[in-house]
């Protein structure tokens, strides 16, 4: 695999572009709690997406290439301190032009890594998706939205059980804090075993004022002190898994619609954001 950034543009002319594919991971410089960094989502992106051009490079056979992560998504509730966020208008305008450079440099297997789960963020890069796919053909996919849904590949064992007792982990909870504990555990601060679980119900996360009261003041919704590096190994696994069969598919344009579907997407007031009356980003 080969960072596009640290070669020339006669190069990039050069490679085959029908036999190649393209990885650009967008996500928040976003609070994660007190025990992850803010650069969590980030971190997970360019993890798993190396995995998947990893997998796809030896078993595959095709040439993957990618962008340095792009530190820009939108995100519901922004008011918690430390985190960088944007409009879901302007996460939608960037990905659009990143996507736009893209094929103009002739590639036609793009895939965005949108490694942050709020549906602010997902439905902002997917109508950036549907654009450039209406303009050029389809060429684009982000299947972050439909993998995190549960539409990837079957999650392991241990994963289902704890999701069915404890399964409203939306954010710097057991999943995060496990698959940073197996990506790098020096990024996950001591501690995190004794936070105390802070709970939310999936109906009320439609709430930012719901949300940022869960959040308390720690910033997060879930169960930091269940994460264990075993638990994040079989979850980054499965994600990187779940890209691998999205993308190969995808490069055969044969069945990748489960990965090119995200049922939220289909709920119109989440599309509020893209109104600058409602999608102002919110600081303290
Ligand atoms: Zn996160």
């Amino acid at each position: 695999m080969k960072d596009l950034s640290l070669m020339t543009w006669k190069e990039i002319k050069q490679t085959d572009k029908e036999k190649s594919i393209v990885f650009a991971v967008l996500a928040p410089i976003e609070e994660h709690g007190p025990c992850l960094p803010l650069a969590t989502d980030l971190i997970e992106g360019e993890h798993w997406s190396r995995g998947a051009m990893k997998e796809i490079e030896e078993k595959d056979g095709i040439e993957c290439y990618y962008l340095p992560s792009f530190p820009i998504a939108a995100a519901s509730v922004n008011r918690f301190y430390g985190s960088v966020h944007f409009s879901m208008k302007t996460t939608c305008e960037v990905t659009c032009e990143i996507l736009e450079s893209l094929r103009h440099m002739g590639f036609q297997h793009i895939i965005v890594i949108a490694s942050h789960a709020d549906p602010d963020h997902q439905i902002a890069v997917i109508k950036a998706i549907r654009r450039i796919n209406k303009k050029y053909g389809v060429c684009a996919l982000a299947p972050m939205g439909a993998i995190f849904e549960g539409n990837g590949i079957e999650a392991p064992e241990d994963v289902k059980e704890l999701e069915k007792e404890y399964g409203n982990d939306f954010h710097a909870g057991w999943i995060e804090t496990s698959s940073l504990l197996a990506i790098d555990e020096t990024c996950v601060r001591d501690g995190y075993k004794n936070l105390p679980d802070t709970c939310i119900s999936e109906r009320d996360m439609i709430s930012k004022e719901k949300q940022l009261q869960a959040m308390g003041k720690y910033g997060y919704i879930g169960m930091p002190r269940l994460a264990t590096k075993e638990l994040g190994d079989h979850l980054n696994q499965n994600c990187i898994a779940s890209i691998h069969e999205a993308v190969i598919n995808f490069y055969h344009r044969k069945g990748y619609d489960k990965y090119d579907e995200y049922f939220l997407y289909k709920i119109l007031p989440l599309h509020l954001g893209f109104l600058s009356v409602f999608g102002k980003v919110k600081r303290g």
